[in-house]
């Protein structure tokens, strides 16, 4: 199964950003890959293309966050293991 990211209105508790580590006071915030990220640190590790600015659907392979593109190529090609 492919995990998709949604941004959720940002509920009454504080959550932490699993990117940076800090509380995510922002009006909105990501939740992927059973985590909860600001917009700007939901990142792919290939590119480093914001995800939250691109489209709203992440991947991940091989315990890496990546974008569409990254995604099906690291697929194609095989080069993330
Ligand atoms: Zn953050
Ligand atoms: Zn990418």
């Amino acid at each position: 199964m492919i995990p998709s990211s949604s941004v959720t209105p940002a509920a009454a508790t504080v959550k932490q950003c699993a990117g940076c580590g800090t509380d995510i006071l922002d009006r909105y915030l990501l939740n992927a890959v059973d985590a909860y990220w600001h917009t700007g640190c939901l990142r792919c590790a290939v590119c480093q293309a914001a995800l939250a600015d691109i489209g709203s659907t992440c991947f991940t392979r091989a315990g890496l966050i990546l974008c569409k593109p990254d995604y099906i190529r690291s697929v194609v090609n095989d080069y993330i293991k």
